[in-house]
């Protein structure tokens, strides 16, 4: 009845965002919304939980906005917090997508409805809606970039030595990006015309714990000592671009980098800054572009369709099977990006602007 009364306040004020209409069925406007991300190590998620604030206070909502330091204990207290707190929905991007299975407990047993952000919560029924990218679809189009770019979609016969990198084992996104490009990858691995030199080719051996730079590095720099004494890398498969930045200071430090003995073929994702100047050097040559403003836009919709009692648009309502059951997906489309397009895409498409990216 509070929300209710509040909510007519609000609508008599002419202060609803959207007309009022919504309001008149007793929503949590001006209820306070939770929003759990993993870490702010990486830039694309202070952007994303930037970007959902925006949106949701545009929509009349206050927010909680907490970062749990890539440690899943981390994030499991604080939304327990936010559920002590009184919050009306939580949009949650996980840390480890298999430990969220109590709190969301809670969460339910408070009638709090929960968004699974970019990553599937797994095994737990008490998940809403999930708000994503087409996953596998950012693996293919790293896998198919590197393809290209060595020549083999067009005849070349190679063969070309690649190393293969993967993100998180407790990421749920880490096997739709690695299958998604071994998709393309494997039938050149098959005819040999792509070579692994290391022979670490299976996903549980090529996985990078809560996405390291730093530990994609080592693993680098074991793999040039073990593998490539007298052999170089062609092309490297990196899932994300601070992964890619760390492969790369293995590269280089290794000797790699200078027109002798140029640096490969090296794939990202995020469109980190950091990465699209080192695309416009020409040391990372690819990145896969996910635009965080969309995916903060769904998300935020779909809480306040969810709270609003009105059911949140879905593109994709058979993939995400998290285990408990088939979570009802909105996906967005990414864009592969690298020296030739990232003025059209990223600066055109208002992500960075010139002098950010000098
Ligand atoms: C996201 C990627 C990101 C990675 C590391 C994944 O779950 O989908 O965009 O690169 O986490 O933060």
């Amino acid at each position: 009845a509070g929300a209710a009364s509040l909510a007519l306040t609000l609508s008599a004020c002419g202060q609803s965002s959207d007309g009022g209409s919504k309001t008149e069925s007793g929503s949590a406007k001006g209820g306070t919304i939770g929003i759990a991300m993993p870490t702010k190590s990486s830039e694309r998620w202070i952007n994303d939980g930037n970007n959902v604030v925006k949106n949701l206070t545009a929509k009349g909502y206050k927010t909680k906005l907490v970062y749990g330091e890539d440690d899943p204990d981390t994030q499991v207290s604080q939304i327990e917090n936010l559920i002590t707190q009184g919050v009306k929905g939580l949009i949650i991007a996980a840390i480890d997508n298999k430990s969220l299975n109590n709190v969301l407990q809670e969460a339910a047993d408070a009638n709090i409805p929960v968004i699974a952000y970019d990553r599937l919560i797994l095994g737990t029924k008490n998940v809403d809606y999930y708000a994503s990218f087409d996953n596998t679809k950012v693996g293919v189009e790293q896998g198919t970039y590197i393809v290209h770019k060595l020549g083999l979609d067009a005849g070349k016969k190679g063969p070309f030595n690649i190393e293969l990198f993967a993100g998180s084992n407790d990421d749920n996104n880490t096997k739709y990006f690695f299958n998604g490009a071994m998709s393309v990858l494997q039938p050149y691995i098959d005819k040999k015309e792509l070579v692994v030199k290391s022979g670490q080719t299976a996903l549980n051996k090529v996985t990078t714990l809560r996405w390291d730079g730093a530990t994609a590095q080592s693993r680098m720099e074991d793999i040039l000592t073990s593998s490539y004494k007298s052999a170089k890398v062609d092309a490297v498969l990196s899932p994300y671009d601070g992964i890619s930045i760390g492969i790369i200071a293995a590269l280089k430090s290794d000797g790699y980098g200078s027109s002798s003995q140029p640096l490969p073929v090296i794939t990202g994702q995020d469109a980190e800054l950091a990465s699209v100047k080192s695309i416009i050097a020409g040391e990372q040559t690819q990145t896969v572009y996910k635009d965080t403003r969309q995916l903060a836009k769904v998300a935020s919709t779909m809480i306040d369709d969810v709270l609003n009692k009105k059911k949140p648009q879905t593109n994709d309502t058979t993939t995400y099977d998290n285990g408990s059951k088939v979570v009802p997906a909105y996906l967005l489309q990414p864009v592969s990006v690298d020296k030739t397009n990232y003025e059209d895409v990223l600066v055109k498409g208002g992500y960075y602007t010139d002098a950010e990216l000098k």
